[in-house]
């Protein structure tokens, strides 16, 4: 069987790492565009930010070693520019070999997503970054270690927004964040990310709500950003972090089912409309596993449970896809902020009838030094099945929010979050932890 996967990263490694566990024999080549596989997207912000120093620990694997370990044939700088699912062929592009051909008898796709770029005035100038992978982070890291650089301007407050901005400031500049709506992170409420966004002001971010970028302007080493409320920026770097969208234009007249925003169609076995061929990852749509909405969520997890499950059905086992529920973290400074399930912006703009608590408990027993107090929301149905949590604090936000995660995993409700019986000594919990606590509220 010869297997051909498109997209090196999680998705893709994921897929073909367990379709050698699964088959011997198969003949597995792997394309990737850039000239790395498998890094570590989610650590990138932090090398730039300088808490990961060492370069090297960004590579999780190596062509090499992929192809040691796994006997996976790596191609990187490898771009596959068409597909052709009725004659079973690729058409790949390389930077050395020019154009040919692959025959597969099944294909994976997980090519990602890629950053929005708008078309603004000046939006071309080498100070504008956006942040996907390697080159791009090279590209961050030695701007920022130029001694004239003190001062970036991040466009966008989703997560690689906030995420970079405290790392830019971990970086020692000085660093603005412009957010086009009222609040950052949406994947939170309005009240749960003022307190993450109170902190990041706190540590010397400087946020400007409600306001949009117009274009831009390069003078003498600085890019002068200009705001529709007619403020003026000047730095030496921009971020953008605008969000992003799928990187699916090669697939155009592919035969392939999109969806309105160029999202690949897929059932719960990561199949698309077209024989043999199977899609993961922040490229494709997905159902959304607490209101059963259509929706995409680029999030690592799922990516990874993503290709692990095609290369399952490539082998005939049948496993299934349950959906996303969107369980995400972000750190800004010292908080944590945590979300799992539907917010409850999703849960009125869909209808559906819900009561909300809030609870705000100690991390730990608060007789034992260190405590610090866990802001947690619950949002749960008129049955008392939890639909989604949010929770910021210092310490433990990390753990409330799995316990609750894995609850809505299971369909669970709010007794069963009093009845959780969950690890307690007083340097970690309470007797009664945050999360039986947030069930006997609810309750
Ligand atoms: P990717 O990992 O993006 O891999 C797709 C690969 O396919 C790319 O390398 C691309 O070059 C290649 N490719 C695309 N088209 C082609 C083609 N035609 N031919 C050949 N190759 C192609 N998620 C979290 O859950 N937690 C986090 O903390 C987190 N932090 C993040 C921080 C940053 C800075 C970024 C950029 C992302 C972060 N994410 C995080 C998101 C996470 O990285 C993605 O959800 C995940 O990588 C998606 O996996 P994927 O396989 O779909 O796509």
């Amino acid at each position: 069987k010869k297997v051909l996967i498109v997209g090196g990263v999680a998705g893709g490694a994921s897929a073909a790492a367990r379709l050698r566990r699964l088959d011997e024999e198969a003949e597995i080549i792997m394309f990737e565009r850039d000239p790395y596989i498998s890094f570590a997207n989610c650590g990138l912000p932090y090398y730039i930010g300088g808490s990961i120093q060492d370069r090297s620990k960004l590579l999780v694997q190596t062509p090499e070693a992929m192809n040691k370990r796994f006997n996976i044939d790596v191609r990187t700088q490898s771009e596959v520019v068409s597909i052709d699912p009725f004659n079973k062929k690729v058409r790949v592009q390389n930077l050395e070999l020019g154009s040919y051909e692959e025959s597969y008898d099944a294909l994976i796709l997980s090519p990602g997503a890629k950053p929005i770029r708008p078309d603004l005035p000046g939006i071309q100038s080498s100070r504008i970054h956006t942040l996907r992978n390697i080159p791009d982070t090279d590209k961050i890291k030695s701007r920022i270690q130029e001694e004239a650089t003190r001062s970036a301007v991040v466009i966008g407050g989703g997560f690689i927004g906030v995420e970079m901005a405290e790392n830019l400031r971990e970086a020692g500049l000085a660093v603005t964040l412009i957010q086009a709506g009222q609040q950052l992170l949406t994947a939170f409420d309005a009240e749960m990310a003022s307190v993450l966004a109170k902190e990041l002001e706190d540590q010397g971010v400087r946020l400007i709500f409600s306001d949009k970028v117009q274009g831009f302007e390069e003078t003498a080493g600085q890019v002068i950003t200009r705001l529709a409320s007619g403020m003026v920026l000047q730095s030496e770097i921009v971020l953008l972090a605008t969000g992003v969208t799928p990187d699916t234009a090669f697939l155009q007249d592919s035969g392939l089912q999109l969806g309105p925003r160029g999202h690949i169609l897929v059932n719960e076995r990561m199949q698309t409309n077209q024989q043999d061929v199977y899609a993961v990852g922040d490229a494709v749509q997905v159902v959304d596993f607490v209101n059963g909405q259509t929706t995409a969520i680029p999030l690592a997890g799922p990516a990874n449970k993503q290709g692990r499950i095609a290369a399952d059905n490539v082998c005939g086992l049948g496993t299934t896809y349950k959906g996303s529920q969107g369980t995400s973290i972000i750190k800004a400074f010292g908080l944590t902020g945590a979300a799992t399930g539907s917010n409850e912006k999703t849960l009125q703009r869909l209808n559906i009838a819900h009561h909300v608590i809030y609870v705000h408990p100690s991390s730990h027993a608060s007789y034992y030094p260190g405590a610090t107090p866990i802001s947690l929301k619950l949002l749960f149905d008129q049955q008392g099945m939890v639909l989604g949590a949010q929770a910021v604090g210092y310490d433990g936000v990390d753990k409330r929010i799995d316990d609750i995660a894995t609850v809505i995993r299971f369909r669970g409700s709010v007794t069963d979050l009093t009845e959780l019986e969950l690890a307690y000594a007083p340097p970690y919990s309470s007797a009664k932890d945050p999360v039986n606590m947030a069930g006997y509220a609810a309750e």
